[in-house]
């Protein structure tokens, strides 16, 4: 197969309510919704780099330009038999993981497109439906137990709730004793050091579900002195940008758990590979959300139907985060479950009219 077109668009939202991490507050997101073009079908992916590198070391600046100078160029100049190719086709170029899954991503969904096959069952997946849990976005206690029991009443089973030294115990505190049930993970977005190891002590009493990335976002050495002396289970997020980077921290014993997601790890087929290693070795496994628009909640939701995605991922319904989304029919989430379909491909439209209204800037490459 050759791609004969690519276009980028670089589009931006404003979020229903601020989101809050330890590190920033994203009110508006920006992302590139990436098109490829063949054989007279379309496929679609989504560049979810931050404004900033508060996340990564990427931005969605960085990603426009490494797309449109390297990427681009070289996929229009390469003849590819499966999406997996396009993995291979980058490998020479370091880092840039969220540019090289958003191309990435747009082939997978054609080349299911091509075979007429929902891109959950091109991935490997066999569930129909998948749990799903939601993130806690509050800037008080008070806002932060409403939202807990908004989500509790739409069926959601798992909820995240940021944290960092100084904020978050409690608040999972008073969660915890209203609604016992709920399975909390708490994210501190790697705001802990070694000398934080007494308030992490603390953390480790409230029965969580596991606690995500409480130090530094290039270190798997450390997080091992943590998960030693934690009962709760570490996953790793921030730290994990490869295979060989889950490869370190089984080796290290530095986590338990491990954050798939897709942009982070350079694409799909990354992510498959990372998911196959982690249960073959006993690692478990869930999908992570990154205030993502919806063709990107798309492939969450297909990726959450492989085997081993047993915990519930960041997938919540549009509407959740957005005024009106890019997808049609807009993502759903009924009390906790999401469903995926039959529909080729990601199973969603593009809602052309909405990606118009919200377009900043438009580039489109062809080979010529
Ligand atoms: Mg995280």
């Amino acid at each position: 197969m050759r791609i004969e077109q690519v276009s980028l668009r670089l589009l931006k939202m404003k979020l229903k309510q601020p989101f809050v991490t330890a590190l920033e507050t994203v009110n508006e997101r920006k992302i590139i919704l990436v098109e490829v073009k063949a054989e007279g079908e379309t496929g679609y992916g989504e560049c979810l780099a931050f404004e900033t590198p508060w996340y990564t070391e990427e931005t969605i600046e960085s990603a426009y330009t490494i797309l449109s100078s390297l990427l681009i160029p070289r996929l229009l100049r390469s003849t590819i038999e499966h999406p997996r190719d396009v993995h291979q086709l980058f490998q020479s170029i370091k880092g840039n993981q969220m540019a090289k899954a958003s191309i990435e991503m747009a082939v997978w969904d054609l080349y299911a497109k091509l075979q007429k096959l929902p891109l959950w069952r091109v991935m490997g997946g066999s569930k129909k439906r998948v749990p799903c849990g939601a993130v806690i976005a509050a800037s008080n206690t008070a806002e932060a137990l409403d939202q807990a029991e908004q989500f509790l009443n739409e069926g959601y089973s798992r909820i995240k709730v940021k944290i960092s030294p100084q904020n978050g115990l409690d608040v999972i505190k008073q969660i915890k004793a209203r609604f016992p049930l709920l399975d909390i993970l708490a994210d501190a977005n790697s705001s802990f050091t070694l000398d934080d190891i007494p308030i992490l002590k603390e953390f480790d009493t409230l029965g969580l579900l596991m606690i995500e990335q409480p130090l530094d976002a290039c270190d798997i050495v450390q997080h091992r002195h943590i998960q030693a002396i934690m009962n709760t289970p570490i996953c790793l997020d921030e730290s994990i940008s490869s295979l060989l980077d889950v490869k370190s921290a089984w080796e290290l014993n530095s986590c338990n758990v491990i954050n798939i997601k897709i942009s982070r790890l350079g694409g799909v087929t990354e992510a498959i590979n990372v998911h196959d290693y982690c249960v073959k070795n006993g690692l478990e496994v869930w999908c992570g959300g990154m205030i993502e628009f919806g063709v990107s909640r798309a492939f969450n939701l297909a990726l959450s139907t492989l085997d081993g995605f047993t915990i519930p991922g960041d997938i919540v319904s549009s509407s959740r985060y957005w005024e009106e989304d890019i997808v049609l029919p807009e993502i759903v989430v009924e009390n906790g479950w999401a469903e995926v379909t039959e529909q080729p491909g990601i199973g969603y439209e593009i809602n052309l009219n909405r990606v118009q209204e919200i377009t900043i800037r438009e580039n489109v490459y062809t080979l010529d």
